[in-house]
């Protein structure tokens, strides 16, 4: 079990009752909003209801480049060249033009939290009324709120699984240390989506991920890592939008996954999380510097995310179609996908939705990230 951190008892004082920006949710998203208002001298209040850090909330792959980008190296645990794929009836190896790296959740949180100077407060938030958001610690009052809770969007209209476009992901994560970067497309496994095994230095995720969230993966989850020859222990799930939904509503910013940031089909949300949260960030600084209004800002934030929507749409597309590819066809098919040009081509322009230099340091003015081409 998780050792429970989170500040009890006494320790619960209230909030304070304002402040200039108010940020909701302190993993990727969060974390990448508040390193982008550090030296302003403004007062940015971000809570979570456990520490930084101490609850994972994925199997913690992400582009090598965006890591390096962010100055996390260093909570990096292993780097793959290769991806290797396996149906029912092959096993593909795809070598890849850049490349993936498992890290620690815990280390890249507390060296994402070490590059920003904003408060923060375990609390957990049950709500809003206009610009006052309540928590079990009290209600705070900030002109500027991100919602960068996660897939139930608190603070904004939610959703209630499984009537709702979520998938649901589940992992277990042995002891071990060996293993490629590995995923399986087979109806074994789950009707719709995919298994995988990420190797982590000491430990390996293993775990399934469906598109249906009807679909219950405890139990190939199992089996995967049964077939695997792995323990199945230290479980870790949670729901996985995979719809693209509007950044902004009723005045309030909403990143990650609160935003359907995640990307349909591959589940990837930590890059993405990051790449808006930084994009969220930029526009509140510009606030703060009175370069703009909030609805300036607002306006400006919710049009950057829409700008993406014709690729999530492609990507969900796609989430839908693979399902229904007859196992005999789905071979060939991702064999002739594993042609050498083809795999640049596909990878390169999938790095390019939330593409790497989008993270590179912040200069003092801000500067409106622009969606790739
Ligand atoms: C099993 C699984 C494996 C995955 N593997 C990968 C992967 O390898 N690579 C990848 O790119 N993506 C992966 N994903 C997707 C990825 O985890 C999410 O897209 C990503 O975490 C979104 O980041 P976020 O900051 O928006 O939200 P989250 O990481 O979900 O963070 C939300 C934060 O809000 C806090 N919070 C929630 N509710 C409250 C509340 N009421 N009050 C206070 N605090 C609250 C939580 O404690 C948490 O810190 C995986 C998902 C799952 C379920």
């Amino acid at each position: 079990m998780p050792q429970r951190k989170t500040k009890r008892g006494a320790e619960r004082t209230p909030l304070a009752p304002d402040a200039d920006v108010l940020i909701c949710g302190a993993s990727f998203a969060g974390l990448a909003v508040a390193r982008e208002l550090r030296d302003f001298g403004a007062r940015v209040l971000m809570v979570d209801r456990y520490e930084i850090g101490e609850r994972q909330t994925s199997a913690c792959a992400a582009p090598t480049e965006w890591l390096e980008a962010l100055g996390l190296r260093d909570s990096i645990r292993q780097t793959f060249s290769d991806l290797v794929i396996h149906t029912p009836h092959a096993t593909m190896r795809y070598r890849l033009p850049w490349t993936f790296s498992t890290f620690d959740y815990s280390e890249l949180c507390g060296l994402l939290h070490a590059q920003n100077d904003v408060e923060f407060e375990t609390a957990k938030v049950d709500g809003r009324t206009g610009f006052t958001v309540h928590t079990d610690r009290g209600d705070v009052t900030a002109p500027l709120i991100v919602d960068a809770l996660g897939w139930r969007r608190v603070l904004g209209g939610g959703y209630q699984p499984p009537d709702a476009p979520l998938s649901r992901g589940l992992e277990v994560h042995p002891w071990r240390a060996d293993g490629d970067l590995e995923i399986w497309i087979d109806r074994r496994y789950v009707p719709a989506g995919y298994g995988w095994s990420f190797p982590a230095r000491d430990e390996v995720r293993i775990g399934v991920g469906s598109f249906d969230p009807r679909f219950h993966v405890r139990d190939t989850t199992v089996l995967l890592a049964e077939d695997l020859g792995a323990d199945a222990v230290r479980y870790q799930g949670n729901w996985i939008p995979h719809e693209l939904r509007d950044a902004t509503e009723d005045g309030v910013f909403f990143a990650g996954d609160s935003a359907g940031h995640c990307l349909p089909l591959t589940a990837e949300g930590i890059r993405t999380a990051l790449y808006f949260g930084i994009a969220c960030g930029r526009e509140l600084r510009a606030v703060l510097h009175g370069e703009r209004t909030r609805e300036e800002a607002l306006r400006r934030y919710h049009d950057f995310s829409a700008e993406h929507e014709a690729k999530y749409r492609w990507m969900l597309r796609a989430q839908r179609l693979v399902p229904r590819v007859p196992p005999r066809l789905l071979t060939p098919a991702i064999r002739a996908m594993g042609a050498k040009r083809f795999v640049d081509w596909s990878f390169d322009h999938y790095l390019r939705i939330a593409p790497p230099p989008a993270a590179a340091e912040a200069r003092p003015a801000p500067e409106p990230l622009r969606a790739a081409a």
